[in-house]
C-alpha cells in the first residue's frame, strides 16, 4: 500500500482525509502535528474564550477516529525538511518518514509585527489552543486588555476577553472595523454597539511600542497618545505557512500555488487549506478548504475529475450579539447599483451590490436571517430581475421551505463544518435523522457557530419523514427569544441584571414568565455574581415563605436529611405557642411545618427559631429525605442519614429550573423513596446507585440509573455533576422527570459521570462558585443564631474517608 504523509492535524489536512477514506484504501497514513492536541474546532477557540466551551468540547476528531482509520498520528511533531526528490520528511526530534504522497495542511501563522516590545510577558497571539489557554490563564474581571486589529479575529478576541470581565480597548490602525467585511455604515453601526457595550474602539491608531519592563504595561502610538495596558493580545493578520513548500521547492506566491485540482507544481506533492494559493487567492475561512479538500481527495486517489474553481468569500459571525454577514464583492462602482436598508433604532443595516441584474456582494448587520438565499444567488450567479421588488425582504408569507427547495444539493448548509444541503438528506434518509439534535449526532452541521439552525430545521421540516421540532418555544411575548438563545445572549453580552435584558431584549417591562425566569437564568449564569433584583421573583421568593389559600403563611425550617435535635423541637414548639400558629405538621419530606403564619410576624417568627429556611417555597433545592441506614437498621449497608445530610450541606440554598427533591436510602429496600426523586442514592452492598430523573407526583416515574459508584464521595460528586448539569441545561420550570426524558439518560451520562475530567471539573467549579455566592435566606446571610443540628460525626467521617 502506497504511504501518505499528511503534514498539519488542523481542520483542512483532517477534513481531506476524512475525503480520501471514502475512496477505497489505498494509503498507509502517517499525519503530524505540531500542536499537542487532537484536531479541533479552531473556529471555535472565540467561545472558549468566552467560557462558553470546554477546551474538550470542540474536538473534532477523537483519538479513536485515528485508530479505527488505521492513521498514525504523531501529535508535538514538527515537521522541519522535506527532500522532494528522495520522497522523505523530517521532523525536528530527528524522525524520518519516507512518502510516495504529500499533503501539506500547514495552515497560517499569526503575523506578529516588528513592534519595539512586543515579546513582553503579556502579549498573546490568537491562533491556536494553547494561545487560547494562556489568555484564559490572564483574563480576569478588572484586567485592561488591549486587542491590537479591528478585524475578524480581534473582534472575536475582544468579545470573549470582555465576557471574561476585563476592561477591553479594541485599537485599529484604519478608520473602521473589520474593513474587509464591511463598508463605512456597516463598520459605524458595529462600532456603535460594542461601545454601547462597553468596549473602547480607537480608530487611525498607529502602534508605535509596547510599554513596561518585562511584562507589558501600556501600549504607545505615533500620534503620541498612549493607554494603559495588563494584557494585549496581536490581532494583526495571518500568513500562509509556506516554508515546507519552499524547502520541496514548489512553486510559492504568497501561499503554495494549486491548480483546480489541487495539485501544486510536483505531481508527489499536494496542498489543501489556508497555506495555499489558487487563482491568485489565499483564503482564511474554513468553507473554502471543505470544497478544497473534496476535489484534492478525489485526485490524490486517482479519481482526478472534480476541479476547484474558488469559493464566494463569506464571513458570518456574531460579535457582542450583533449578527454581521458579508460576501462577495460589495465595493460600489459606476458599473454597479447598491440597495440599501438602514434602521439605527434597531441597529439593522442591509446592503446588496449587483451588476447587470446579478447579485455581486452583500453585507448584513443586525439581522443575518436571509443570508442563505443571498449566498445561493452569490453561488449561481442568479438572474434577479424577477425578485426586484423583494430583494431585501422575502415576498409576504414566502415559503421557506421553497427557498431551501430551490438550493443545489452541493450547497453548504453549515460552513463552519462543511456539511452541504445534500450530505444532510443523505444523513435524514439513510440515518433515520428526524430532529435538530440527530442531525447534528451524525453529520455534525450546526455544531460550530450555530447560525444555520434554522436552515437545517427547514430542511428537516422539509425532507424527515417524522420531523420533530426540538427547539424550544420563545420565552414570553415581551422576551422573544428561545431560552437558549436567551443563555448565549446574556453570557456574551455580560448581563447581570433582568431590567438590563428587559431594556435591551424586551419591552422594558416584562411579565409573571420572562421575569423569574430570567433571574434564574442570571443567577445560574455568573454563578450568584449578579445583580439580584428580589422584585423578579415569584412571589413565594419575595417573602421567603409558602403564601396559602387563607392569604396566611407556612413556615418550614430547614432539616438536613430529617434530622432534628431536642432543643431544636423546643424552640418549634416555642414559636408555634408564642405566634398562636394554628397548624404544626410533620411533612411528607420529613420536615416540620408551622402553618397559618401571619406575614407581620414571619421575621420575628424566623430569628426565633434561629433555624435556616427550608426553601419549601422556591424554585430550588428542596431537601433530602434520608432512611436511617447503617446507623440504625439492620439491613443498612450505607450510611444513608450521614449521605443525605451531606449532601442537603452541598445543594441547599441554590436555585434550580424548578424544585429538586432528593432522597438517600441504605439499601434497595428503599425506605425514604430514593427511585422516585429527582436525584437519589440508593446504597448496595459495596457502593451507591445514583439515580435522577425520578418523580411521584402529578408524574409518576422510576429515576433513570446514572452511575454506580464504590464510595460515598464519588457518589455525591455523581450527584453534583447532574445537578449543575440539569441547572445549566434544562429550561427554566422543566422538572428532572421531563429534562431527563429530553435529552436522554445516555446523554446526560456522557455529559457528566462520564464526561472529560475537565469537562467534570468545570461543571464542578461553577457549582462551587455559585455556593460561595449562595445564603440563607431567612438571614440574608447572617449565621443562624442557634446550630442547626445534630449530625453523626463517626458517618460523616465515612463521608469525608
Ligand atoms: C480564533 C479564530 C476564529 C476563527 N473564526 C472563523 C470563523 O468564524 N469562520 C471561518 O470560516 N473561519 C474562522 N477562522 C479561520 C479558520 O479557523 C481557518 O480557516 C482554518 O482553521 C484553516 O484550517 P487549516 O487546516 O488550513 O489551518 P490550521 O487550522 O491552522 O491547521 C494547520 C495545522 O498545521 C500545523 N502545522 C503547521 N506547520 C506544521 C509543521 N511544519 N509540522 C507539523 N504541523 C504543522 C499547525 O500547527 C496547525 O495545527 C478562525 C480562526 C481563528 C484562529
Ligand atoms: S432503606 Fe434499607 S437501610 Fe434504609 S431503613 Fe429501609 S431497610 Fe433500612
Amino acid at each position: 500500500m502506497k504511504k501518505l504523509v499528511v503534514v498539519g492535524n488542523g481542520m483542512a489536512g483532517i477534513a481531506c482525509v476524512e475525503q480520501i477514506l471514502k475512496h477505497a484504501p489505498r494509503f498507509e497514513i502517517t499525519v503530524f502535528g505540531d500542536e499537542t492536541h487532537v484536531n479541533y474546532n479552531r473556529i471555535m477557540l472565540s467561545s472558549v474564550l468566552a467560557g462558553e466551551k470546554a477546551a474538550e468540547e470542540i474536538a473534532l476528531n477523537p483519538i479513536d477516529w485515528y485508530r479505527s482509520n488505521n492513521i498514525r498520528l504523531r501529535l508535538g511533531a514538527r515537521v522541519t525538511e522535506v527532500d522532494a526528490a528522495l520522497r522523505v520528511i523530517s521532523t525536528e526530534d530527528g524522525e524520518v518518514e519516507t512518502f510516495d504522497s504529500l499533503l501539506l495542511a500547514t495552515g497560517s501563522y499569526a503575523i506578529m509585527p516588528p513592534i519595539e516590545g512586543i515579546d513582553k510577558d503579556g502579549i498573546f497571539a490568537f491562533r491556536t489552543l494553547d494561545d487560547t489557554r494562556a489568555l484564559l490563564g490572564r483574563a480576569r474581571p478588572g484586567v485592561r486588555a488591549v486587542v491590537i486589529g479591528g478585524g475578524l479575529l480581534g473582534l472575536e478576541a475582544a468579545r470573549g476577553l470582555q465576557v471574561q470581565g476585563c476592561d477591553v480597548t479594541v485599537v485599529h490602525l484604519v478608520d473602521r472595523l473589520m474593513e474587509r467585511q464591511l463598508d463605512g455604515i456597516g463598520s459605524y453601526y458595529l462600532k456603535e454597539k460594542m461601545e454601547a457595550l462597553g468596549v473602547h474602539v480607537l480608530l487611525n491608531k498607529s502602534t508605535l511600542k509596547f510599554l513596561g519592563t518585562a511584562k507589558v504595561e501600556g501600549v504607545a502610538f505615533v500620534d503620541g497618545s498612549r493607554i494603559a495596558a495588563d494584557l494585549v493580545v496581536v490581532a494583526a493578520g495571518i500568513r500562509p505557512n509556506v516554508e515546507l513548500g519552499r524547502k520541496a521547492g514548489l512553486k510559492i506566491n504568497r501561499g503554495i500555488v494549486v491548480n483546480d485540482h489541487m495539485e501544486t507544481s510536483n505531481p508527489d506533492i499536494f496542498a489543501v487549506g489556508e497555506c495555499v494559493e489558487h487563482n491568485g487567492v489565499c483564503y482564511g475561512l474554513v468553507a473554502p478548504l471543505f470544497e478544497q479538500g473534496k476535489v484534492l481527495a478525489a485526485t490524490i486517489t486517482g479519481n482526478k475529475g472534480p476541479t476547484y474553481r474558488g469559493t464566494v468569500q463569506a464571513a458570518k459571525l456574531k460579535i457582542m450579539g450583533v449578527d454581521v454577514f458579508s460576501a462577495g464583492d460589495w465595493a460600489d462602482a459606476d458599473d454597479k447599483e447598491s440597495v440599501r436598508y438602514q434602521d439605527p433604532a434597531l441597529g439593522v443595516y442591509k446592503k446588496l451590490v449587483l451588476r447587470d441584474n446579478t447579485l455581486q456582494g452583500v453585507i448584513l448587520v443586525g439581522d443575518t436571517s436571509d443570508s442563505h438565499r443571498y449566498m445561493e444567488w452569490l453561488r449561481t450567479s442568479s438572474d434577479l430581475t424577477g425578485h426586484r421588488r423583494h430583494l431585501l425582504f422575502p415576498p409576504p408569507g414566502a415559503d421557506a421551505g421553497l427557498d431551501i427547495a430551490q438550493m443545489a444539493d452541493t450547497a453548504t448548509i453549515c460552513g463552519c463544518v462543511g456539511v452541504s444541503k445534500g450530505a444532510i438528506i443523505q444523513a435524514i434518509h439513510e440515518r433515520g435523522v428526524n430532529t435538530l439534535s440527530q442531525l447534528k449526532e451524525a453529520t455534525r452541521a450546526s455544531t460550530g457557530c450555530g447560525s444555520c439552525s434554522s436552515l437545517c430545521q427547514e430542511l428537516l421540516k422539509a425532507v424527515a419523514p417524522e420531523f420533530e421540532e426540538d427547539t424550544k418555544k420563545v420565552l414570553c411575548r415581551c422576551v422573544p427569544f428561545t431560552q437558549d438563545n436567551l443563555r448565549d445572549i446574556l453570557r456574551s453580552q455580560r448581563l447581570r441584571s433582568v431590567q438590563e435584558v428587559l431594556d435591551i431584549y424586551g419591552d422594558g417591562q416584562g411579565c409573571e414568565v420572562c421575569k423569574p425566569a430570567l433571574s434564574y437564568m442570571l443567577d445560574m449564569l455568573w454563578c450568584g455574581d449578579h445583580d439580584e433584583d428580589r422584585s423578579a421573583r415569584f412571589i413565594n421568593d419575595r417573602v421567603h415563605a409558602n403564601i396559602q389559600k387563607d392569604g396566611s403563611f407556612s413556615v418550614v425550617p430547614r432539616m438536613r436529611g430529617g434530622v432534628t435535635t431536642p432543643a431544636e423541637l423546643r424552640r418549634i414548639a416555642d414559636v408555634a405557642e408564642k405566634y398562636q400558629v394554628p397548624m404544626v405538621k410533620i411533612t411528607g419530606s420529613q420536615r416540620i411545618d408551622l402553618l397559618g403564619v401571619k406575614k407581620e410576624d414571619l421575621p420575628k417568627v424566623w430569628a426565633d427559631l434561629g433555624m435556616p429556611s427550608g426553601q419549601a417555597y422556591t424554585k430550588g433545592v428542596r431537601m433530602v429525605k434520608t432512611c436511617v441506614g447503617t446507623e440504625f437498621c439492620r439491613f443498612g449497608t450505607q450510611p444513608s442519614t450521614a449521605a443525605g445530610i451531606e449532601m442537603e450541606r452541598r445543594f441547599e440554598n441554590l436555585f434550580t429550573p424548578h424544585k429538586v427533591k432528593m432522597a438517600t436510602v441504605g439499601c434497595p429496600r428503599n425506605c425514604a423513596e430514593a427511585t422516585v426523586k429527582d436525584i437519589g442514592l440508593v446504597g448496595q452492598e459495596g457502593g451507591w446507585q445514583v439515580v435522577v430523573g425520578g418523580a411521584a407526583g402529578k408524574t409518576v416515574r422510576k429515576a433513570d440509573l446514572l452511575i454506580t459508584v464504590e464510595t460515598t464521595e464519588a457518589a455525591l460528586e455523581a450527584a453534583e455533576l447532574f445537578f449543575q448539569y440539569y441547572r445549566e441545561q434544562a429550561n427554566y420550570l422543566e422538572r428532572t422527570y421531563d429534562f431527563v426524558e429530553r435529552i436522554g439518560i445516555d446523554k446526560v451520562r456522557k455529559e457528566t459521570v462520564y464526561a472529560t475530567d475537565a469537562a467534570k471539573q468545570a461543571l464542578l467549579d461553577r457549582l462551587r462558585k455559585s455556593k460561595s455566592h449562595s445564603y440563607d435566606a431567612w438571614t440574608e446571610g447572617r449565621e443562624p443564631v442557634h446550630p442547626t443540628q445534630f449530625i453523626p460525626i463517626q458517618a460523616l467521617e465515612k463521608v469525608h474517608a
